[in-house]
């Protein structure tokens, strides 16, 4: 077997990381660049690795204290969030670790998520996100599962119920919870995306496509 060439390696570290960035005033977080969907509005699945002109891209997982130490005085931005080019949740340890220094330094939690915590780990891990998130921004993108489907291709079965239970569940323990739709995605109802949220105890938001936050 031949082995890569080391100078391919080189190229792929020749930037640093972009473990955190900037948008505004608030500091969002980049865990992750994995996650288990696979969104076909997704930049990184239409050629492009950057927001806001940050390329999100890892060559490897960062550390939590790494992340810590970047962040400093959290109490200079309006929130840290956790969201990225992953899904933050992928990294349930390194998150909670993050976001309970944010909250022991004085700051504000939030973490923009695709809402299948659960389903991913297999237990209810809402009371331990309760514990250091002081919102959640939970991605429905879709009202009902056939068009959650073909948007946002879930590599997990069962997906989109996941998704509402979690909702469901957040709006119990989490004092600031908000469903996320894109506006403008075919086939997508937004007024339906609206009613399931408030349904289900959370607040509603439609997003426009590419506008992080
Ligand atoms: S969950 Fe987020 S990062 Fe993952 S594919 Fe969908 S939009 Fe992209």
């Amino acid at each position: 077997m031949i082995a890569k060439p080391n100078s391919a390696r080189r190229v792929r570290h020749a930037r640093p990381d972009t473990l955190i960035y900037a948008i505004e005033n608030r500091l969002y977080v980049n865990l992750t660049d994995r996650c288990t969907l696979a969104c076909r509005f997704c930049p990184k699945h239409n050629d492009s690795k950057e927001v806001h002109n940050y390329n999100l891209t890892l060559s490897e997982l960062p550390e939590p204290q790494k992340i810590i130490d970047l962040i400093g005085d959290p109490t200079q931005y309006e929130e840290v969030v956790f969201c990225g080019y992953g899904e933050p949740t992928l990294r349930l340890d390194a998150l909670i670790s993050v976001a309970n220094a944010v909250k022991a330094n004085g700051g504000k939690t939030r973490l923009n998520t695709d809402g299948l915590a659960n389903l991913f780990h297999k237990k209810d891990v809402v009371p331990l996100l309760a514990t250091c998130i002081d919102a959640i921004s939970i991605s429905l993108n879709a009202q009902n599962e056939y068009q959650y489907i073909e948007h946002c291709v879930p590599s997990i079965p069962h997906s989109y119920p996941a998704v509402i239970a979690f909702v469901q569940r957040a709006a119990q323990c989490i004092p600031d919870v908000t469903v996320t739709a894109i506006d403008g995605l075919k086939g997508i109802d937004i007024s339906a995306c609206q009613t399931i949220a408030i349904t289900n105890g959370a607040k509603f938001k439609a997003r426009t496509l590419d506008n992080v936050g």
